[in-house]
């Protein structure tokens, strides 16, 4: 009986020892994981602040743009044409005479008195010569080269030597400036005065070249044309008669009449009157119109 109740004990005691080294851990639940405080954003320092701006890199150049290829200037309406211009008269007209042509014998004056305005008192000589430095200037612009009988009033060259002047420089067209004058003071507007048909070797030329300027000048400067069809022939003028070149002279307006007179003595009508000269001129080089023609 009592090795029994020792080994009941045993048992027991085994029983027991199990239990206490062998100790079941409970389950743990897992302790909450705490929540990351949010992470403070950092306040920024001065350097982050101070963002370092790039160095200016230099200003973008464009890219070249080509150059179009140089459009070829047309030469302008009168280029290589060599034109001669006379003032009419002179300071002190020359009463001595010379041939009036060069197979003739006849004589005439070396430079005749022109006329004078009925209002304004300004001699022909002065109007000639300010129109004939106003065109000089126009014809230049377009092209020409100009060749000026006289450039002052204060000169003596003769109707023969005006010619021999224009031979010389070897014209191409040569162009009288004048103002008439007549007992009518009635009389007015302008009109050529062209060689007659057997005193000159360029008669069509003169008469096309005449046509023209008259058409241009009349268009430019209101005044009327005085003759029928605005060309007078002649034969009895020194110039004329001893010039190798085309020529003709331009009747620009009557001093003798008042209301010409103011005109072709004001610097702005001068201004007109070489205009429409150098276009007749212009349109005489480049084909113009049709000459009307005339009558010798
Ligand atoms: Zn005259």
């Amino acid at each position: 009986m009592k090795r029994l109740w020792i080994a009941a004990a045993l048992l027991l005691a085994l029983a027991l020892g199990c239990s206490n080294g062998q100790e079941a851990e409970a389950p743990v639940s897992p302790a909450p994981t705490e929540t990351p405080a949010p992470t403070e954003t950092p306040e920024p320092t001065e350097e982050a602040v101070a963002i370092e701006t790039p160095a200016p890199t230099e200003a973008p150049t464009l890219p070249p743009v080509p150059t179009p290829p140089p459009t070829p200037t047309p030469a302008p309406p009168l280029s290589g044409i060599r034109i001669g211009i006379d003032p009419g008269h002179q300071l002190e007209p020359d009463y001595e005479t010379e041939p009036i042509a060069p197979d003739s014998e006849e004589q005439a004056v070396r430079c005749a008195a022109g006329t004078r305005g009925v209002v304004s008192d300004v001699y022909e000589y002065e109007v000639n010569l300010r129109v004939a430095q106003k065109l000089k200037t126009l014809l230049e612009a377009q092209g020409a080269t100009v060749f000026l009988t006289r450039n002052r009033n204060e000169m003596r060259i003769s109707n023969a030597e005006r010619a021999d002047y224009f031979r010389t420089k070897q014209v191409d067209l040569a162009v009288e400036l004048h103002c008439n004058g007549s007992d009518d003071p009635e009389a007015r507007g302008a009109f050529m005065i062209v060689p007659s048909v057997n005193r000159t070797e360029s008669y069509s030329e003169n008469v096309q070249a005449a046509t023209e300027i008259l058409s241009h000048y009349c268009a430019a400067t209101g005044l009327s044309t005085r003759r029928h069809n605005g060309i007078t022939f002649r034969s009895d003028r020194t110039i004329f008669n001893w010039s190798a070149q085309p020529i003709v002279c331009i009747e620009m307006g009557y001093l003798s009449n008042e209301t010409e007179d103011l005109l072709l003595t004001n610097d702005k009508f001068q201004d007109k009157m070489s205009f429409g000269i150098c276009e007749g001129i212009v349109a005489y080089f480049n084909g113009g119109t049709t000459p009307e023609g005339g009558t010798p």
